[in-house]
């Protein structure tokens, strides 16, 4: 991938996500546009729990890189190194950039294959059906969202939910936490909190709290937060640039402080504000825009800055029912956020923001 003179200036994005999809998407017309990702697709974050109880909903969600970004190049590897001139792949390549976008928010951990992403929704759902009991382990938005997709879907199964924080939802309000608790309990979800599992101590179908309480389910899900995909930047150029969470240190342009032509979007930034996938598109909107004026030569005085934003998030309940959070106002039912989001997930708004059909 060498250089011509006079082509336009190389972007290359570093992460497949929301993010570095949506960048990548937005500047592909405007510049010579590499995006690195080791999967060959992009997926709809929010919307990977439905598809765990309804497979084919996968097709709409599991989207490949080159199907909306015709005008890009996709490098499918993961990154493995940036020097001032190039970005280094786990493969082995150096690939010269101008401008550079990290967007590597978390670590994709399925198959790199559409194929073969949709075959393993299709075998969840399969483990789903033919359990009549099922542990899910962490409260969090995850582990809500997947006992209330399974519960609507398949109301007959047993579900417990074990968190080992003091209430669930942690990330947003006490009263989210509180409304998923009843909302959950009414469905007749068994909620243990404050408690762990130990996963490797199962045995026949029986597994144990730190408690010491006994849960008898016939399959589990492990729904822990995930970390930030940052440490591959510690060899990098950017080491210095981490903050103590692991998370790249961003000016309010959104460029890596002290780095003119390296921008960083989406969680694995140190913006403080909620890690959450809309505003993982607003810094790509931002970004993108302040590349373009960049790339025209622009007074860099003149580049637009990002505001973190309110704290403001819907977890789903299902097809019908969710919880939304507006500042210090928390809703939960149909009324809005069931309308809202847990019809569609937004997958709608995520395809066409991407220039795909709906
Ligand atoms: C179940 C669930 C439900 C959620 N619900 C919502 C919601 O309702 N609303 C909302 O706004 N947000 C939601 N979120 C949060 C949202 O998904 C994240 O905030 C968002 O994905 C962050 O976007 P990102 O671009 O920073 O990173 P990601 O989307 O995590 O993308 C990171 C990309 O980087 C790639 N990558 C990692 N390491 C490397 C490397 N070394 N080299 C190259 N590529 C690499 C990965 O393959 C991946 O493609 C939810 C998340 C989950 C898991």
């Amino acid at each position: 991938m060498e250089r011509l003179v006079g082509e336009k200036k190389r972007v290359i994005v570093i992460g497949g996500g929301v993010g570095g999809s949506m960048i990548s998407q937005k500047l592909q017309n405007d510049a010579d546009v590499i995006l690195i990702d080791p999967k060959e697709y992009y997926e709809i974050p929010w919307a990977i729990l439905r598809a765990m109880v309804q497979p084919s909903f996968a097709e709409r969600i599991v989207v490949k890189h080159s199907d909306y970004l015709p005008n890009a190049q996709i490098v499918t590897s993961a990154a493995s190194g940036i020097t001032e001139t190039d970005v280094l792949t786990a493969q082995g390549h150096s690939i010269k950039y101008d401008y550079l976008v990290i967007a590597t928010g978390h670590a994709h951990t399925g198959d790199s294959t559409k194929a073969g992403r949709i075959h393993h929704f299709q075998a969840e759902q399969e483990k789903i059906k033919s359990a009549n009991s099922i542990l899910i382990v962490g409260g969090g938005p995850t582990g809500v969202e997947l006992a209330a997709e399974i519960v609507v879907d398949f109301p007959d199964k047993k579900v417990t939910l074990v968190h080992r924080g003091q209430r669930l939802l942690e990330f947003i309000g006490e009263k989210a936490g509180k409304k998923a608790l009843n909302w959950l309990t009414s469905k007749k979800v068994e909620v243990i909190l404050n408690q762990s599992v130990n996963l490797d101590s199962q045995t026949d179908g029986v597994y144990e709290t730190s408690g010491g309480e006994k849960i008898v389910a016939d399959c589990h899900f492990l729904c822990a937060g995930q970390g930030i995909a940052s440490s591959w930047l510690k060899e990098t150029i950017l080491r210095d640039s981490l903050d103590r969470e692991g998370r790249l240190m961003v000016d309010s342009n959104l460029r890596v402080k002290g780095r003119s032509n390296i921008f960083a979007i989406g969680d694995i930034t140190d913006i403080p504000e909620l890690k959450l996938g809309y505003l993982a598109n607003n810094h790509a909107l931002v970004a993108a825009k302040n590349l373009k004026l960049l790339m025209s030569g622009t007074n860099k005085t003149k580049l637009s800055t990002y505001t973190p934003a309110p704290a403001a998030a819907i977890v789903s309940l299902g097809r019908r029912e969710g919880i939304i959070q507006i500042r210090c106002l928390t809703l939960c039912g149909r009324i809005p956020a069931g309308i809202m989001k847990s019809g569609d997930l937004f997958v709608t708004k995520s395809r066409k923001e991407r220039g795909l059909k709906s």
